[in-house]
């Protein structure tokens, strides 16, 4: 949530370099951008506007200003309307800096009261004022520099933070910081970048830093220094990144969303590299082996995510707990981290994460491995926070996802936690040999599978026509199936703001299905497994109440396709391997729902990626 770019260098077009990073950065919060720019008589300059990049930045073409420093904000609103006073940059009373921020500053209220009684007036509603001014008040009371003022200013703020600042009193340096939400130095020579990921830098540079927790960098052309709160100074470690630019590009498709849709046997595939290998008839989950035993003797795996990720992790439960027979729990990271989880160090916890940065997920890392239990990640953002501080991990090498609504992210999930399943099944020796050959064939054949779906897409638009004129919708299916119907109806409010609901096919009866009429959409996923038939049975009683039925089928069933009013066949997988089919069309229906509601399906109200706030 809320993207920061911010750069110093040398070339004196910071303005248009900071614009580029903002576009990049977009799908991380698009209520608001801008960007504050330092010019040759040390004034601070800031074009800043409501709504998407492309408004600020037309005000920013009409000057065109030469500068060589400079911060840059996308906004996802957290205090104070989505409106031009409340868009970053944010002046400091004195107006002496500037400040972008991602995050939230939970002691800003009590700030703000005693800095009011200290005369000073605020502009906007936002948390940030408060604490650029927070900054300013204890820089002009010390004698301290400005970075002294910043660390003891940190030190006293309650909350999650990554900014950028910039001083016109030194105009040569930026600052940046960071508690909670992610921040990236990128490093090209003499240039030099601040941004909440990756994708901006990778244009310019491949080598960065990520800043931990409590670090505060100050950047001049010249030279980079890293300090944390105790003021100890830190060495950095540089890394590499791996991103290509085309990666972080639409490649021709109308959107993200659509492009990433249409990615999944290539990501899936790449989830599998190096883990699945048919020749040898084994699989591997590299990234996580050293824990293979911990989980092999665990007494419980709890499994912690928030939206899609937690769909991801449902599915799971139903498929570790019949493969494993180890007990499993779901949790919500926003749940969990509150109530004071009970754990055990025989205990092992997943968190699933495409951006490792999902705030409340990561808390909860930090609550297990306080509490001595263990701590792995399945996470896609590589470097990323949760990457970085759970005890070993799986990436899900998916590339990155930038439309808003995650849809690759859950396949590749989906197929890491398939092989961990499979794989601790057979060392368990529930599944014997024959049967792990057997999947694991399975398992390397998705792919395929999924582009038989794809090709589909005419077909699952045709019946998009129809919902999209719907005021609501629901899901329903069984066992690993449920969390589908809660996936597919995820996705279809997301971004086409049609209410949805999904239900355990059986639930359907104790209440929900009061909200039938003719008419109502309600797609079932009734791909073959041991409750098929009862499936069929819960579309009977649907469809006495005239609602209108969508069928995921995997074979053509005569009987079942004549009932219902419209089929999707996909094809047939054994094994409870079917989930990560079945999401196909539902992706796909939600895509197109929006599409013909005319709605930009990158950019869902009121949503942005990457949850960084709680
Ligand atoms: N809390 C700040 C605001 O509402 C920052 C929000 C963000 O992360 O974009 O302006």
């Amino acid at each position: 949530m809320c993207g920061i770019i911010a750069y110093v260098g040398n070339k004196s077009n910071a303005g248009k370099i900071l614009f580029e990073g903002l576009h990049t950065l977009e799908y991380r919060g698009y209520d608001s951008s801008g960007i504050a720019l330092i010019n040759e008589k040390n004034n601070i300059k800031i074009y800043k506007k409501k709504g998407i990049v492309k408004l600020a930045k037309k005000k920013f073409l009409k000057e065109k200003i030469s500068s060589k420093i400079g911060i840059g904000h996308t906004r996802w609103a957290t205090h104070g309307e989505p409106n031009n006073k409340n868009s970053h940059p944010i002046l400091s009373y004195s107006k002496n800096f500037a400040i972008v921020h991602n995050g939230i500053i939970e002691n800003y209220s009590i700030l703000k009261k005693i800095l009011e009684e200290k005369g000073y007036k605020f502009r906007t509603d936002t948390d940030t004022e408060v604490l650029i001014n927070f900054i300013e008040e204890i820089n002009k009371k010390s004698k301290f520099d400005f970075e002294n003022s910043l660390n003891t200013a940190l030190r006293q703020i309650r909350g999650a933070f990554a900014i950028a600042i910039i001083n016109k009193k030194i105009p040569n340096y930026l600052y940046g910081a960071r508690r909670g939400s992610p921040l990236v130095v990128g490093i090209s020579e003499n240039n030099f970048f601040l941004a909440s990921d990756a994708s901006p830098i990778v244009k310019h540079t491949n080598d960065v830093i990520y800043l931990k927790d409590n670090e505060i960098v100050k950047i001049s052309s010249e030279n980079l220094k890293i300090t944390n709160l105790k003021k100890e100074k830190i060495n950095p470690e540089v890394k590499k990144i791996e991103l290509k630019i085309e990666e972080i590009e639409k490649g021709g498709y109308d959107s993200f969303m659509l492009k990433e849709i249409m990615e999944q046997p290539k990501s899936i595939k790449r989830s599998m590299l190096g883990r699945i290998n048919v020749n040898k008839k084994n699989l591997f989950i590299n990234g996580i082996n050293d824990y293979v035993k911990k989980l092999l003797n665990a007494k419980r795996i709890i499994i912690v995510g928030c939206g899609t990720s937690w769909h991801a992790g449902l599915v799971a439960e139903y498929f570790f707990e019949k493969y494993t027979r180890i007990p499993v729990e779901v949790e919500y990271g926003s749940e969990f981290r509150y109530r004071n989880p009970i754990l055990n160090s025989d205990d092992v916890v997943f968190f699933i994460s495409q951006s490792g940065e999902t705030a409340d997920t990561l808390e909860s890392v930090k609550i297990t491995k306080k509490k001595g239990a263990t701590a792995l990640g399945i996470v896609n953002n590589v470097g990323s926070s949760i990457a970085r501080i759970t005890d070993e991990g799986c990436y899900l090498h998916a590339g990155p996802e930038i439309g808003v609504a995650s849809t690759k992210a859950f396949t590749s999930q989906l197929i890491i936690l398939f092989m961990i399943g499979v794989r601790l099944s057979n060392r368990l020796n529930i599944i014997k040999q024959k049967k792990y050959v057997e999947m694991i064939y399975q398992l390397n054949n998705i792919p395929k599978l999924v582009e038989e779906i794809l090709e589909q897409r005419n077909k699952i638009k045709n019946i998009a026509k129809i919902i999209y004129k719907k005021n609501s919708c629901l899901f329903m299916g069984r066992g690993t199936n449920f969390p589908v119907g809660l996936e597919g109806a995820l996705k279809l409010k997301e971004i086409s703001y049609i209410h949805a609901e999904g239900y355990p096919a059986a639930e359907l009866k104790h209440g929900p299905i009061a909200l039938l009429e003719k008419g109502t959409p309600v797609i079932v996923i009734c791909t073959r497994s041991d409750e098929y038939e009862k499936t069929i049975a819960n579309i009977e009683e649907v469809k006495a109440r005239k609602a209108m039925v969508i069928a995921i089928l995997d074979s053509k069933n005569k009987h079942v396709s004549e009932m219902v009013d419209y089929s999707i066949v996909v094809p047939q997988i054994k094994n409870d391997f079917s989930p990560i089919l079945n999401i196909i069309p539902l992706q796909l229906l939600a895509y197109y729902v929006a599409k013909y509601k005319g709605l930009d399906v990158d950019k869902p109200r009121n949503l942005a990626k990457s949850v960084t706030v709680e």
